[in-house]
């Protein structure tokens, strides 16, 4: 007879009532986390190919490298209403 071996499962987490965010953007707070390696921020090159900064693809609120808002939500400035 066998005796059944018991491995342990993998336990379920108890918060898992939404995705936790990993890196949310300071803007929208929406998620920037893509996996280990990459996030979901879109690199600002200037013409020389150097990263200035990036920018949020869900608010499009602008970054520079030092993460220091330069255009919020794609305005330039503090222009107030357009
Ligand atoms: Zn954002």
């Amino acid at each position: 007879m066998e005796s059944q071996k018991s491995s342990p499962m993998p336990k379920k987490t108890k918060t898992t009532r939404k995705k936790e965010i990993v890196d949310p953007c300071p803007i929208c707070s929406k998620e920037l986390h893509l996996n280990h390696e990459f996030t979901q921020r879109i690199g600002l090159l200037d013409e020389m190919d150097e990263v200035t900064g990036w920018l949020c693809p869900h608010c499009r609120s602008e970054f520079n490298i030092d993460n220091q808002l330069t255009k919020f939500m794609g305005e330039d400035g503090m222009r107030g209403e357009a």
